[in-house]
């Protein structure tokens, strides 16, 4: 017979419910309003320690290290290596990449005694190119993938639902180097396949969508995502094939836009541009009823102001500071800020990160009335594209096929018919820049594309040189040639992947965990911890211990309805409910539900753990 304290001893297979710290709570708490949130905390696996700032209980913990095994073994598979740098990280480093300027105020900064700077890593793109830099000589080290699962901080706005957007969490973040794009290629793509068969595992649905690849060098990048609610980010799918993208990235077929433009012959046809009085008239709506037509007749003109713009701006007007080199002398010549004038159809919105991306900008945002004033020398509302000379004027790829429309005249209470793009101006730069919506068509099939709302679990991103250029890493090829070698980034939230499986695996009563990351596989509920029952619940538990599988033991002298309660709420895959009626009977049976099912079964007690034994190990795929 097992007493307490082999139990105790043995703690990793069999835990005492009395011997642990699972304080769970029948109320809710009042700012927990998704159901990770409620969940985490009424079933005693997590506490607040301040806004954003959480505290993992035994129980909570143990699925977040299965969460955590999981993606170790996966990242192992495919080669990466594990290493375990510091949280905190030298100032210096994020100054040579240029981003302790451009990380903006959610980067934890502090200083050391002797007044160095230094960060909270909100990620590790610095610190390990760093490491390679000073490690890396030749070819033969390449490629190189290295990875750590580590404690990461952003200084969130905003930190909500939990702990799906803490300010303290854990990332899986990899990085990896390479000779040549095929090498790049093939570790990004063995990312993108340990991803699926991660969040798989953790028995979650995810939806892998094109990513927006950001302002420097980068080519691919897909973030993982799943529906929610709540979610942070737009999808953009469609209704007949594959196609997804976050709608940061989206673009649809361009034919939708060439509806209502003329044809050129049509298009000679237009009579000349022609300012119209328009008293006090400024917005597109106010617009519409004036002139009794649609938005989509105009050509919408807003001013942005962008900061870090790598494009090269020479001879453009208005653009504001001189460039500066940044960092290194091969780093690309930057202006911190510079405004430019962007031209989209009326009834559409810019999307701004595409904007970005395009200005290779760190950011952009709608310039401040004065300057909008100042800039085009106009009140506001009577911005256009038509004499404007002193911005750079980005267009819209819907502008091109615009061949009737209607402007601002940047001249107060004027605005311009038949401006015909091409004819009465030209654009500095073209781009595809419209947000996409629901009921665009799919570039891809023409299909009808339809948005969701996402959580994005994990992101994997070829970043090119955008790093080890400015960071100046290199090595030397089998000539003795110096390169910069192409790099990648790739991470997972393993807090959030874990929040993720309770939104997508609960009902009302708790959790239903998949087996996979159960904090524990098993619960054993004597109706009352004493006499044979109690025999029973401890040789049971001990047989299930020798197949290694992980069981609570409810000993607690509760009432059963609060320990079934508890269970349901905690989750645990199986419930075996060992009662004295039951033993008594010619052929013993103990009772066992799976968490999520309705109903139970009767499993003689002599075959009880052989068969929970067998129902554990198929849900776990092995
Ligand atoms: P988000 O857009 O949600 O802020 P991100 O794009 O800034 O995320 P990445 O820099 O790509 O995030 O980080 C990789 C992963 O780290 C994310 O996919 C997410 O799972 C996790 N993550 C990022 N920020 C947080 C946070 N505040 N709390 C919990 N997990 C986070
Ligand atoms: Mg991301």
């Amino acid at each position: 017979m097992l007493g307490k304290d082999v139990f105790y001893v043995k703690d990793y297979y069999i835990m005492l419910f009395t011997q642990t710290f699972i304080p769970t709570l029948r109320e809710v708490p009042a700012d927990a309003v998704i159901a990770s949130h409620r969940l985490m905390f009424r079933s005693g696996m997590l506490r607040k320690l301040a806004n954003g700032l959480f505290v993992y209980l035994p129980l909570g913990l143990r699925s977040f290290r299965k969460v955590e095994a999981i993606v170790r073994e996966e990242m192992n598979a495919i080669g990466a290596l594990e290493i375990k740098p510091t949280v905190v990280v030298p100032g210096e480093l994020w100054k040579e990449s240029g981003r302790w300027e451009t990380m903006g105020d959610a980067m934890l900064r502090v200083k050391n005694r002797l007044g160095g700077d230094f960060v909270v890593s909100p990620t590790a793109e610095e610190a390990v190119t760093s490491l390679v830099r000073d490690a890396l000589a030749s070819y033969r080290q390449l490629p190189l993938t290295i990875y750590q699962i580590n404690t990461k901080y952003r200084d969130e706005i905003r930190p909500r639902y939990g702990v799906m957007r803490g300010r303290e969490f854990i990332m899986k973040d990899a990085y990896s180097y390479h000779t040549d794009e095929a090498s790049l290629d093939e570790t990004y793509h063995a990312m993108g396949a340990a991803y699926r068969r991660i969040f798989k595992r953790c028995g979650l649905s995810v939806i892998p969508v094109q990513a927006d690849s950001g302002a420097m060098g980068g080519s691919d990048s897909e973030e993982f995502m799943v529906e929610s609610a709540i979610g942070d980010n737009t999808l953009i799918l469609c209704r007949d094939c594959d196609y997804a993208a976050n709608v940061e990235k989206a673009s649809c077929k361009p034919e939708a836009v060439l509806a209502d433009s003329l044809s050129p012959t049509q298009a000679s046809a237009v009579p000349a541009l022609e300012p119209i009085h328009t008293p006090a008239v400024k917005t597109i709506e106010q617009l519409c009823a004036f002139l009794k037509t649609d938005a989509h007749k105009f050509i919408k003109t807003l001013i942005y102001r962008a900061r870090n713009v790598a494009l090269d701006l020479s001879g453009s007007p208005g653009v504001g500071g001189l460039a500066k080199r940044k960092s290194s002398p091969e780093a690309p010549l930057v202006y911190p800020e510079a405004f430019f004038a962007v031209a989209i159809r009326g009834d559409l919105e810019v999307n701004e990160v595409k904007l970005a991306a395009v200005l290779k900008a760190s950011e952009v945002s709608l310039a401040a009335d004065a300057e909008v004033v100042r800039l085009t020398a106009a009140p506001l509302g009577f911005a256009g594209p038509v004499g404007l000379k002193s911005l750079p004027l980005v267009a819209d790829l819907t502008v091109t096929t615009m061949q009737d429309g209607i402007t601002g005249a940047l001249v107060a209470d004027t605005h311009y018919v038949h401006v015909v793009y091409g004819r009465d101006f030209v654009p500095w730069l073209t781009a595809d820049l419209r947000t996409v919506v629901s009921g665009d068509p799919c570039s891809l099939c023409g299909g009808e594309l339809y948005e969701k709302k996402g959580n994005e679990l994990g992101h994997i991103f070829k970043l090119g040189y955008k790093y080890t250029r400015s960071m100046q890493v290199s090595y030397l090829d089998e000539n003795g040639q110096t390169h910069i070698p192409l790099m990648g980034t790739y991470g997972i939230g393993i807090d959030r992947t874990l929040a993720s499986v309770i939104e997508e695996h609960h009902d009302d009563e708790g959790i239903i965990w998949p087996m996979t990351v159960a904090p524990y596989q098993v619960i054993i509920i004597p109706i009352t911890y004493a006499g044979p029952v109690k025999a029973l619940a401890d040789t049971l538990a001990a047989d299930l211990e020798q197949s290694r599988i992980e069981v609570l033991l409810d000993d607690r002298n509760e009432r059963p309805g609060v320990k079934f309660k508890d269970a349901d709420l905690m989750g645990i895959p199986y419930r075996v409910v060992v009662g004295e009626k039951n033993l008594a009977r010619d052929t013993p049976v103990v009772e066992v539900k799976r968490r999520g099912e309705a109903t139970f079964r009767l499993l003689e007690v002599a075959k009880a753990a052989a068969e929970l034994n067998r129902l554990v190990y198929r849900e776990l795929g092995c």
